[in-house]
């Protein structure tokens, strides 16, 4: 099954599709990881990326669809796929449904309001796990892997508040999108812990393939 998770930043999805991975053995296809790889290896797509990244803007269009129909045609995808903040407005939707069938849209609900503490006080693991500072007590390292810490340069409070409003204005119209396909499931991403939103996630997914 193909999935498609959809949420503003700091909702969630990154862990959520890390448990969905472990459990389903669905391919995890993050844009944002793919970006960051990019301009780490200083790639062209990378040098472009950058400075839209920092402006918390969309990356265009024609590269990311590009990147993610590359990423679909060429990868081997056993039990499917979740896409992780692509598509992020309607053009790219369209595109999307052109090259690839999406069975589900996973909507993770944050409260606007909490949105901008999780993100700036966010530490991220290169392994993918992710930490708020006031839960790691001044460790510096990760306690899944041991490698250090690191705040992504994008999560400080003037790009994080570009970033949530470009998801309104652009991303956000995706929900009547998928709704109107019969794609939409919206779970609360607010209110419980990482493991309580997986849980209402996994009986989703069930749900699905039952
Ligand atoms: P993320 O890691 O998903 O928060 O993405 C980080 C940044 O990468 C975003 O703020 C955008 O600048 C860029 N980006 C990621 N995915 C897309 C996309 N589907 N379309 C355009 N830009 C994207």
């Amino acid at each position: 099954m193909n999935i498609v998770l959809l949420g503003a930043p700091g909702a969630g999805k990154g862990t959520q599709a890390k448990l969905i991975e472990e459990k389903y053995g669905l391919t995890h296809i993050a844009t944002g990881d793919i970006f960051r790889a990019n301009i780490k290896g200083g790639t062209p797509i990378g040098k472009l990326a950058k400075s839209y990244i920092d402006a918390g803007k969309l990356v265009p269009d024609e590269v990311t669809c590009e990147l993610v129909k590359d990423r679909l045609v060429n990868g081997e995808e056993g039990a499917g796929f979740m896409l992780d903040g692509f598509p992020r407005n309607l053009y790219q939707a369209e595109e999307l449904d052109k090259f690839a069938r999406i069975d589900l849209c996973i909507n993770i609900d944050v409260d606007k309001s909490l949105l901008m503490d999780r993100i700036c006080g966010r530490r991220m693991c290169s392994c993918g796990a992710s930490y708020h500072v006031s839960t790691l007590n001044g460790a510096t390292t990760c306690a899944k892997c041991g490698k250090p810490l690191f705040q992504r340069e994008d999560d400080n409070p003037q790009t994080v508040g570009a970033r949530l409003d470009t998801y309104a204005s652009q991303t956000a119209p995706l929900e009547d999108y998928y709704k109107a396909r019969g794609k939409l499931v919206t779970v609360d991403g607010g209110s419980g812990t990482p493991e309580e939103v997986f849980a209402v996630i996994s009986s989703v997914i069930d749900k699905y393939l039952k």
